[in-house]
């Protein structure tokens, strides 16, 4: 066992007062190839890279990661950059409120490692990253004036890092957000239409969930979706045009939960006539996995998947939205496999959202390939086609289907960007040459 730093318990706002007292605005942990090692650009930090690159969980060798205290509001603003062989690294920006400043490095990693997966897997020449803000809960999250700076000062900050990471819109950043984070760099995506930016993803991203569902079924040989029951946990932006598209496919019922009374008023409105059974339910209310189905959709919110739930399942085929379903990858990948129930993962079919934002800057055509050959049969990164893959290969070698799908992804995310290399950790190696965290 090693010993876990104090400074890690500390809440973002007592690791900030530590920044400050020691005169630190600008930090960065950059992995060493050579040396194998973790490299900090301050000795009062050594303490956390020592800890850090010994953990067997959340850091996967990440290339680097990048923070810098706020000039207002007091929040730390990070941008995690996993790999970027494939490209620079692309993901959304969250903001979030974080008890320990250890829970904020390890979500910046597990979802910068998350979107290499997820990039690689949809075949994007893009490598992975996340940016995360950590909200300081002395200040007013909901005031416009507070949201400009911080979006704005996010740009400048994501420019500083000269295109290592590349940021887009994720949980607690709006499309208002991303205008200002794009007032502040070029290295961005999800910006607003009226600036060329490409709207909302959330019906590309219920026709992919549609896409890996017509693949497992395939896969099992039960058909198409016609005459199917499926159970949807989520009316929000993904679960209410995902249930149109059910309906369109011919199923003969749907049957959704959802915790907000708008979602469901709304639903059974545009849904009246369907055999639509639609349930509100409080969030503790779990009745929806033990629904009568043949695939069962998450696609509210995450961990859903878990030795409480997985038991309830009747479900042949687990497919929807949410991220990170799973809440342990390993142990409910592998209690599903057990139980023979087909678990598409959710980054194999959530991708559209990154898919039709990360190429904003190449324009717009009507049905343009770059989206459709997602949805198609003839592409080898098409999500029917890698799910057929994926769930071929579990079944062949007795492994979770969410395990095959890792280790695919990862071999992918090795390959490096055909134009440009493995820029990106150059572009790193460059930050640390020029003493970025001086500057
Ligand atoms: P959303 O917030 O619009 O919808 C989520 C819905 O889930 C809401 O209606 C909410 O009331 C409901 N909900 C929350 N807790 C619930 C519970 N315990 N039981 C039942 N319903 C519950 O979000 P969204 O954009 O529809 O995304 C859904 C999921 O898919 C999220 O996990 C998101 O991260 C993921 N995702 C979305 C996109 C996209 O394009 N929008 C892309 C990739 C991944």
């Amino acid at each position: 066992m090693f010993e876990k730093p104090n400074l890690l318990s500390f809440s973002p706002a007592d690791f900030i007062n530590f920044l400050k007292n020691k005169n630190i605005r600008k930090f960065y942990f950059v992995y060493d190839d050579e040396k194998k090692t973790l490299i900090t650009s301050h000795i009062q930090l050594q303490s956390i890279a020592d800890y850090f690159i010994k953990d067997k969980r959340d850091f996967i060798k990440h290339e680097g990661w990048f923070c810098k205290v706020s000039e207002n509001y007091d929040m730390l603003l990070g941008a995690f950059v996993h790999r970027t062989n494939r490209g620079q690294a692309a993901g959304g920006v969250r903001y979030w409120d974080y008890d320990t400043i250890e829970s904020y490095f390890r979500d910046g990693l597990r979802l910068g490692a998350g979107m290499t997966f997820k990039n690689a897997l949809a075949g994007l020449w893009w490598g992975g990253g996340k940016g995360v803000i950590a909200h300081n809960p002395k200040v007013d999250r909901m005031n416009p004036e507070v949201r400009k700076k911080i979006y704005k000062e996010y740009g400048s900050f994501i420019s500083s890092l000269n295109g290592c990471y590349v940021t887009a819109e994720d949980v607690g950043t709006s499309v208002e957000d991303m205008a200002n984070v794009f007032s502040g760099t070029r290295f961005t995506t999800c910006i607003p239409q009226e600036f060329g930016g490409s709207g909302n993803p959330s019906i590309p991203t219920a026709r992919g969930i549609i896409s890996g569902m017509e693949a497992a079924l395939e896969f099992l040989g039960l058909g198409t979706l016609e005459g199917k029951t499926v159970a949807v946990q989520g009316l929000g932006h993904v679960g209410e045009p995902l249930v149109r598209f059910l309906f369109d496919k011919n199923v003969k019922k749907v049957v959704a939960a959802d915790i907000n009374s708008d979602h469901i008023s709304s639903a059974k409105n545009n849904f009246a006539g369907r055999n639509f059974e639609c349930i509100q339910i409080n969030k503790n209310d779990l009745s929806i996995f033990s629904k009568d189905c043949d695939i069962f959709s998450p696609n509210a919110t995450g961990a859903v998947l878990n030795p409480q739930t997985i038991p309830m399942l009747k479900a042949k085929i687990v497919c929807g939205a949410a991220n990170n379903q799973l809440e342990d990858m390993k142990r409910d990948g592998k209690a599903l496999h057990v139980k023979d129930i087909y678990y598409v993962p959710d980054f194999l079919t959530n991708r559209m959202g990154i898919v039709t934002c990360a190429n904003e800057q190449y324009g717009y055509i009507n049905n343009d390939p770059s989206i459709e050959n997602h949805f198609s049969r003839n592409w080898e990164h098409s999500i029917f086609n890698r799910t057929v893959q994926i769930l071929k290969e579990s079944k062949e070698k007795n492994i979770p289907t969410s395990d095959i799908a890792l280790k695919l992804a990862d071999k992918l995310s090795k390959k490096n960007h055909p134009v440009f290399g493995h820029r990106g950790k150059q572009i790193i190696k460059s930050l640390v040459e020029n003493e970025w965290h001086l500057k």
